[in-house]
């Protein structure tokens, strides 16, 4: 059992080193990635429930690797965090889809909201309320059009530093949503500490609303926490019929989900647009 253990030892040793190393490369080649224009903005529509209309987009980053191919932002994110290299990435993606914005203005398409994601790290490395406003003020981007999401966990850690930054944001007249809500354990009670205009409900009760009763009365009970403290609730994951009729009769505000549609490049979203402005 000894040898054993010692060979099993010796070869977790191997794969760690294999898992670091791939880790190391990784990240060695996403500190180019900015520089080497390998990022690109992918947009999802976000459709109001009650008109079926397109109203917003939220940016998802997508790394096109030369050699590796598309890399998940699953896969690199965590990496751009640990290394810091989400702070110059988070600030490209800001600059990026507000620019787009306003280039969606001027081919006079209706105005939409841009849903940005923030991680964490930002509002702790760098002064995210005054790069908002710089970039707003570079583009033109009209502040309401701009809505900033960030993670329960931000919020959970309530610190007087984020409160001031989240108070900064709101006083610029952006819109700040928190995402992936419900999956951070927490009391609720920060949601009043906060000055949030929107919950976003994780997928993963949106996708279980029809599997267990648990979930449906979770999602229930979320919608009707959010409106009755003034909050929109916006659902992300929607896939099926069945989870959008879940949603439509307890009267969440918007959607969003591969039901609808799938994160799509700029000209495939024009196209969307172009040809059905709503579902
Ligand atoms: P998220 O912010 O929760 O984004 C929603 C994710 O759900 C996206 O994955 C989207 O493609 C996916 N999704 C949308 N509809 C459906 C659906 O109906 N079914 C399923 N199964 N998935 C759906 P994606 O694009 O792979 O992004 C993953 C995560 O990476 C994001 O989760 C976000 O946390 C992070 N991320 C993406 N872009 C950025 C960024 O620009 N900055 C930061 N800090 N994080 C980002
Ligand atoms: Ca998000
Ligand atoms: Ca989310
Ligand atoms: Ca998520």
């Amino acid at each position: 059992a000894k040898r054993q253990g010692r060979n099993t030892f010796q070869f977790y040793t191997a794969e760690m080193n294999a898992v670091t190393l791939e880790k190391l490369r990784l990240e060695n080649e996403l500190r180019h990635a900015l520089s080497r224009k390998e990022l690109v903005l992918h947009y999802q529509p976000q459709v109001n429930l009650q008109t079926g209309q397109v109203i917003g987009v939220e940016a998802l980053i997508r790394w096109k690797h030369p050699t590796m191919g598309m890399v998940s932002p699953a896969k690199f994110i965590p990496l751009a965090e640990e290394s810091g290299l989400i702070v110059p990435i988070g600030e490209w993606v800001l600059r990026e889809a507000c620019q787009q914005s306003i280039r969606w203005q001027e081919m006079g398409l209706p105005a939409l909201k841009m849903s940005v994601n923030l991680s964490a790290l930002q509002f702790k490395k760098q002064d995210v309320a005054e790069l908002v406003r710089l970039v707003l003020e570079e583009t033109g981007l009209a502040p309401h059009l701009l809505d900033l999401e960030f993670t329960e966990s931000l919020v959970m850690e309530d610190t007087e530093h984020i409160l001031a930054v989240l108070a900064s944001l709101k006083q610029i007249g952006v819109r700040l949503s928190v995402d992936d809500f419900g999956t951070g354990y927490s009391s609720l009670s920060y949601l009043k500490r906060f000055p949030v205009d929107t919950i976003k409900i994780d997928r993963a009760f949106v996708q279980s609303v029809h599997h267990t009763q648990e979930d449906a009365m979770l999602t229930r009970a979320i919608i009707a926490l959010a409106h009755s403290m003034n909050l929109k609730t916006v659902a992300e994951g929607v896939e099926t019929e069945a989870q959008l009729d879940f949603l439509m009769e307890h009267q969440c505000n918007e959607v969003q989900g591969f039901y609808f549609s799938r994160p799509l490049v700029v000209q495939d979203l024009e196209q969307l647009l172009l040809q059905r402005a709503h579902f």
